[in-house]
């Protein structure tokens, strides 16, 4: 992606993580992505966004797909940020020492996010809050371990009555 980019780089840091070994170096979720890497002996992360967030969701018409596709973005930017956010504290991302843990980061990507759209509360917000909620229940309903362990840890913070209150919120 950095070379797609003509990003210039010296090399990329690998994520050690707790849950498994050699995942990628970038942490991600829905459809957007953050690679972290080196230039001139500093840290740097870069933040990518994909363009179709909707597959699959072409019985919409283009204004509605638009929209949705949109405000699916504006959320994988946000989480996004917040890993970036996580980077530079290195909290949960810790590229000095190598101890990244994942799922933590992932939680704190979340919560961050749910966050962010309570504290600027706008209609935009609001519904983009529903939709991350909507987003989260689903994953904790879901066989795949890795996704019901972040919902899991956002719940415990944030509760899930408040969640759902938010998914049916608007
Ligand atoms: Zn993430």
């Amino acid at each position: 992606m950095l070379e797609e980019q003509g990003i210039e780089f010296d090399n990329i840091i690998t994520m050690k993580t707790a849950y498994e070994s050699n995942r990628e170096e970038s942490t991600k979720v829905a459809a957007g992505y953050t690679f972290f890497y080196f230039y001139k002996e500093s840290a740097h992360a870069a933040v990518s966004i994909e363009r179709e967030m909707l597959t699959g969701k072409s019985d919409l018409d283009k204004e509605d797909y638009e929209y949705l596709n949109d405000i699916r973005k504006y959320l994988a930017l946000i989480h996004e940020i917040a890993h970036v956010k996580d980077f530079r504290l290195k909290r949960n991302i810790n590229w000095v020492t190598g101890k990244t843990d994942l799922i933590k980061a992932e939680i704190f990507a979340e919560i961050s996010t749910l966050k962010y759209l309570t504290k600027n509360s706008s209609i935009y917000n609001k519904y983009a809050r529903k939709l991350y909620s909507e987003r989260l229940i689903d994953y904790l309903n879901c066989t795949d371990i890795y996704h019901r362990e972040i919902a899991m840890g956002v719940t415990k913070k944030l509760t899930l009555k408040k969640l759902k209150q938010w998914a049916t919120a608007i």
